[in-house]
């Protein structure tokens, strides 16, 4: 069962005060006007208490793992693109990320917007977040910067001796939660792992033969022709079986595995996570590799699949597609790349209407779902109005509606009332 109970959560504001921007630095980031002012201040007195950025750091963790959501707000001159750097004090990881680019050297971690998200006024925010692993204590950093320039309260003196305020203490919230187990690498989402103590997790590994069992179910929708659902027990995500399916073109070829626990389980918002290898590029007719029935919609599906090559979500009963199948709402998703791995998540949340996936970690802006109509988007979805989705179950595998087949598997499924991550 879930147990939100039992989740860790904690907000960890990273403290940030004023601090004198260097002429050098500001210049960099801010051009010759803060430079200019900086001058002048360092010359006839204290400084502007002047904050380049701040810093929400809010955490979510297990024994060997955690999530941080990572808000950064800009309070100098308007950016177009930013790098957000920090030093992790302990052993931690970076595993994947959302909504930036993580790269990670040493102790020594570099975020740079998404593309989609690095415009930044003088006070706006934007948030991205990472999963990562760690052992013994896992400190909340304290030296972010924004485009290089400082936004914690590292002492770093401004050369010209007029700093404002006395140095800080350093942050005082570091966690203290005692590992369990050392990290082993990549999280792979087994039933073992931590997570899964709290998450529902599946990796199909207790099937023993190849038709699916348990809470798993061949699913046939229409008539069962030449689709096929089966346990694979030579490829895997993890471990040493997975999900295959073998899709052929035409309603009877259609076959999905049929879950109807985990779901209903954890109920709204709804988080799902999945591992999927495919075969064959998404076609430009429409397909799905995932449904889920809308007990809100007549027991229509929710499908999730490829239309113009691109993936997309699809409202069964009016047909209406996120993102918008014109040129720019098909450039705005992304194609399910072939041969490999890769980790799709979705969220479906009842109250809000709304629905985001992402593709490896990173949010496919054209499978964003709010409640402000955008156009190429979500206009054509939101032509309805409150829909308020209720998914009741999970189907994964293979349906083709005008043309395609597809080898797919599946593994390492975790669902949740929050971002799992990769
Ligand atoms: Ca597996």
């Amino acid at each position: 069962m879930v147990n939100n109970e039992i989740r860790r959560r904690r907000r960890l504001p990273v403290p940030v005060r004023p601090r004198r921007l260097s002429g050098i630095v500001a210049a960099t980031l801010a051009g010759t006007v803060v430079l200019a002012a900086a001058l002048i201040a360092g010359s006839q007195g204290p400084a502007p208490a002047a904050v380049a950025c701040t810093v929400d750091y809010t955490v979510n963790q297990w024994a060997t793992g955690f999530t941080a959501q990572i808000q950064v707000t800009n309070h100098a001159a308007p950016v177009t693109g930013w790098t957000l750097t920090w030093t992790f004090a302990g052993d931690q990881r970076v595993t994947s990320a959302w909504n930036a680019q993580v790269a990670q050297t040493g102790p020594a971690v570099t975020a740079r917007d998404a593309g989609y998200n690095g415009a930044l006024g003088t006070g706006a925010s934007t948030s991205f977040g990472l999963q990562a692993t760690y052992s013994g204590q896992n400190a909340a950093p304290a030296d972010f910067a924004l485009n290089g320039t400082a936004c914690g309260d590292a002492p770093t003196p401004a050369p010209t001796g007029t700093a404002t305020g006395s140095p800080s203490a350093s942050p005082t919230a570091s966690p203290t939660v005692s590992a369990t187990a050392s990290p082993t690498g990549t999280p792979t989402f087994r039933p073992t792992d931590p997570i899964c103590a709290v998450a529902l997790c599946d990796s199909f590994e207790d099937q023993q033969g190849t038709t699916p069992t348990g809470a798993w179910q061949p699913s046939f929708p229409d008539c069962q022709g030449s689709g096929a659902v089966a346990v694979d027990h030579t490829v895997a995500h993890s471990g040493s079986a997975s999900l295959r399916v073998d899709g052929g073109s035409g309603y009877c070829n259609h076959a999905f595995a049929l879950n109807t626990t985990m779901v209903p389980a954890v109920g709204s918002p709804l988080y799902v996570r999945v591992y999927v290898r495919h075969t064959t590029a998404l076609p430009d007719g429409h397909v799905a590799i995932a449904a889920l029935t809308d007990a809100a919609d007549g027991g229509r599906h929710l499908r999730l699949g490829g239309q113009n090559r691109a993936l997309q979500w699809n409202r069964e009963s009016d047909d209406a597609t996120l993102p918008e199948q014109s040129p720019a709402g098909v450039a705005l998703s992304a194609p399910l790349p072939t041969g490999d791995w890769h980790c799709l998540e979705f969220t479906i949340d009842q109250t809000q209407g709304s629905m985001s996936t992402w593709l490896d970690g990173t949010e496919v802006p054209g499978l964003h779902l709010d409640q402000t109509p955008t156009h190429d988007i979500d206009s054509q979805w939101l032509s309805r109005a409150n829909w308020r989705p209720r998914p009741i179950d999970l189907r994964l595998g293979w349906e083709s509606y005008a043309g395609g087949t597809d080898t797919l598997w599946f593994d390492d499924v975790g669902i949740y009332s929050s971002r799992l991550g990769c």
